[in-house]
């Protein structure tokens, strides 16, 4: 079963370009595909058409902004207008995941955003070398949610070093290849997840569980935590 930490999508961007290992069977390219078979997923457009949905939207909801939010293609004025919209909608949650923390990271020190308790900044790290190259960018960037997305988990986490950075993360979601195609499902182990579900319990980072892939998801791993309110500095003003 695929569990889904988000109730609703932002699909705020159409389109991506592919980054590490884990876009080799990139979801929303199978979505695209079907939906849009004559459009080019690599034409990336941001939609300002869908810019004001959460403005529209009063019951208190936890969005995914679709697809990457610091896509190249994606200029700073559009990125500030997600921004403005996330802060003058402090009912909803909104998880921002990217696979390019540089750009997030520069984005938010030139833009001089404010922390916002319902915006939760992540990335992903689907081996232990992604996790390496990414943690620490988004983990400096002070004062805002953080959170790792290790999916799909891609390989045993050996923390020969790095789990002072798995233990600064608010937040850690694991689950392996969410695919509709069994096919291009890579492997799995859970006792890969059991062992991050571990150390995240030992160092008080709450973890959600998403899917073993081609396997049940084990009952012991289904554990579906969300991150705790911070306080902050600035925020939602
Ligand atoms: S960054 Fe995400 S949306 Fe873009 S190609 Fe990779 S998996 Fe797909």
């Amino acid at each position: 079963m695929n569990s889904q930490w988000w109730e609703l999508p932002w699909s705020l961007i159409d389109g991506c370009t592919p980054v590490s290992e884990a876009c080799l069977n990139c979801w929303l390219r199978g979505i695209h595909t079907r939906f849009h078979p004559h459009e080019s997923f690599e034409h990336v457009v941001f939609r300002k058409d869908r810019l004001n949905l959460p403005n529209k939207r009063k019951k208190p909801t936890r969005y995914a902004i679709w697809s990457d939010l610091f896509h190249p293609m994606v200029t700073d004025n559009q990125i500030s207008l997600a921004f403005d919209v996330m802060k003058k909608n402090p009912q909803h949650s909104f998880a921002v995941l990217t696979k390019r923390p540089i750009r997030m990271a520069n984005y938010i020190a030139n833009a001089g955003q404010l922390p916002l308790d319902n915006v939760w900044l992540g990335t992903t790290g689907e081996t232990m070398a992604r996790f390496m190259e990414r943690a620490p960018i988004v983990l400096a960037i002070p004062g805002w949610t953080h959170f790792i997305s290790i999916e799909p988990m891609l390989e045993d986490f050996q923390f020969v070093h790095g789990l002072n950075f798995l233990w600064s993360f608010d937040w850690v979601i694991c689950g392996a290849e969410n695919s509709k195609d069994k096919s291009k499902k890579r492997f799995f182990d859970p006792n890969w997840a059991r062992k991050l579900l571990k150390l995240c319990k030992q160092g008080g980072v709450r973890f959600y569980f998403k899917n073993g892939g081609t396997i049940d998801d084990p009952p012991d791993l289904c554990v579906r935590e969300f991150p705790l309110p911070k306080i902050k500095n600035g925020g939602n003003q």
